[in-house]
């Protein structure tokens, strides 16, 4: 029993040991890849809960290591957050996400705006409101065009920097979403108090919206709360062509999901849109 306990000890220290090496790894890998410009923007177009045709997109950070490959975001969005490299990341995929819908919104080529995931360290950062004025600038991409992301856990709360923040981004002209909601917030009184334009369900309440039958009312009410607030309520997640269904009966604006689309390399999406513009 000593024995077996003694080991089981030396196995809890080497795993903490491999945690920490993988994200010191994961740490200078990903400064090498910032160096090299070697990250991607991928885009998920949403549709309309109306007729299913595109309207808008997430952009969505892509990360191919030169060996490992593919690396997903919820493995390295957590060191990049932990270790300030979010600030960078943040500003790559910024100004290519203003570069590139000011030169499709140019072809007329996407309707609705694109989105941009903002981590609380982004949002936590005065200088954010500067970069993003001058970005907008310099590219020349219409505010309008653009929506900012955030979960609740990054609103922090309602103090007076959160507020300030949201209302400089608004004075921007750039549109505001909530993230994963009904997931990190206890309080919903910052629905009323926070300029917020979109509301984003999470994927957790569709899952098993088939199955569970309070879950389609409980939906069914986000979806009158965000819209009753003048939100547009996006649904995420959607995976199946009866959660489509249910969710277009319920009036639910847009919906986003695997049903519908993957996120997708930049030129595959024009593929895409090019093909319907031209009909
Ligand atoms: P998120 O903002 O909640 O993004 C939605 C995630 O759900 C994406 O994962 C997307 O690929 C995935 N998804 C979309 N539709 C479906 C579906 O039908 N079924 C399932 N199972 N999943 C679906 P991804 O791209 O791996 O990103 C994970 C998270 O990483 C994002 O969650 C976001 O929090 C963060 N992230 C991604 N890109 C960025 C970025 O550029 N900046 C920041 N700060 N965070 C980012
Ligand atoms: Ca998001
Ligand atoms: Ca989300
Ligand atoms: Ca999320």
């Amino acid at each position: 029993a000593k024995n077996r306990g003694r080991n089981r000890l030396v196995t809890f220290d080497e795993t903490m040991n491999k945690e920490a090496r993988m994200r010191l790894w994961l740490e200078i890998e990903l400064q090498k890849a910032l160096q090299n410009k070697g990250l991607e923007v991928w885009y998920q177009p949403k549709v309309s809960a109306r007729d299913f045709s595109i309207h808008g997109a997430e952009a969505l950070v892509r990360w191919k290591h030169p060996i490992e490959g593919y690396i997903s975001p919820a493995q390295f969005i957590p060191v990049a957050e932990r270790s300030g490299l979010i600030e960078q990341l943040g500003q790559v995929v910024m100004k290519e996400v203003f570069t590139t819908v000011k030169f499709w919104k140019k072809q007329g080529m996407l309707q609705g705006r694109v989105a941009i995931n903002l981590s609380p360290q982004q949002f936590g950062n005065p200088n954010l409101i500067q970069y993003v004025s001058d970005l907008q600038r310099t590219t020349g991409v219409n505010p309008d065009d653009i929506t900012f992301e955030l979960t609740e856990s990054a609103m922090l709360g309602e103090n007076e920097h959160t507020i300030q923040m949201l209302n400089a981004i608004k004075k921007l002209g750039f549109a505001l979403s909530i993230d994963d909601f009904g997931t990190g917030y206890s309080s919903l009184s910052y629905l009323a108090r926070f300029p917020l334009d979109e509301l984003k369900i999470d994927r957790a309440f569709i899952k098993d919206l088939e199955t569970v039958p309070k879950q389609l009312t409980l939906i069914e009410n986000i979806i009158n709360l965000g819209k009753s607030l003048n939100m547009s309520v996006v649904a995420e997640g959607v995976e199946t062509q009866q959660q489509a269904a249910l969710l277009s009966n319920l009036n639910c604006d847009y919906i986003q999901g695997f049903h519908f689309f993957r996120p997708l390399p930049k030129t595959d999406l024009e593929t895409i849109l090019m093909k319907n513009f031209r009909g």
